[in-house]
């Protein structure tokens, strides 16, 4: 996996498959060129684009890596495809609070909505809302390797987006609600994952303790 970060502050990753990578999340716009940089230096062609979620830092360059990709496969929950098309509606049962954070929509629709339990590429899509109500994690099987999103962040330390970090407010500050992002972070905690890998900040190793005090820290 290759970590790609702009200005040390949002990530995507590439992930390896036999056929090619997947790219999960897309940075912020005018990221396409450092992305399409690392997939050549890496010598594999970028074959899907999985989200994790709606927000604009998540999705910024999927329009422009969609046009230099032909064929590309997107994929994002069906929950936060209609927030990638600007339908800003709450669902019935869900908790009537604002939807925070930078929603700017894309031309691009989903070749493929995803729902719990899907595959992409090796990659299990796991149902993690409450940051955006359809926000999803990718667990790597192969190496336990957990993108988690902004579930967690690590920039500032491990914390979940369940409440605002001061050492890092932004994913806190554009979570949609936060106890429903508490339980997804105790959902992904059970997975016991090798690395977390999140959508800000480091990759860290052996992270199952630093979840645990963050959870422990967003409960309280
Ligand atoms: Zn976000």
């Amino acid at each position: 996996m290759e970590r790609i970060s702009r200005f040390g502050l949002v990530n995507a990753y590439l992930v390896p498959e036999d056929d090619g990578l997947t790219l999960v999340d897309t940075l912020i716009p005018r990221s396409a060129r450092p992305v399409l940089a690392a997939a050549e230096r890496i010598g594999a062609p970028i074959r899907r684009i999985a989200l994790t979620h709606a927000h604009g830092d998540h999705v910024g360059s999927l329009d422009d890596l969609v046009a230099a990709l032909p064929g590309v496969e997107v994929l994002i929950s069906a929950r936060d495809a209609r927030l990638l098309a600007r339908d800003m509606a709450l669902d019935p049962g869900e908790p009537d609070t604002k939807l925070r954070g930078s929603y700017p929509g894309t031309k691009t629709r989903p070749t493929r909505e995803l729902q719990p339990a899907d595959r992409v590429g090796s990659l299990e899509v796991i149902a993690t809302p409450g940051h955006t109500p359809g926000h999803v994690a990718f667990l790597d099987p192969r190496d336990r390797t957990l993108y988690c999103g902004d579930v967690f962040s690590t920039l500032g330390g491990v914390a979940t987006s369940a409440r605002v970090n001061p050492r890092f407010p932004l994913t806190g500050m554009a979570t949609w609600h936060g106890p429903t992002v508490l339980g997804s972070a105790r959902a992904l905690r059970a997975l016991d994952a090798a690395r977390l890998a999140p959508g800000h900040g480091k990759v860290v190793e052996a992270p199952a303790a630093a979840m645990d005090a963050a959870i422990a820290k967003g409960a309280a």
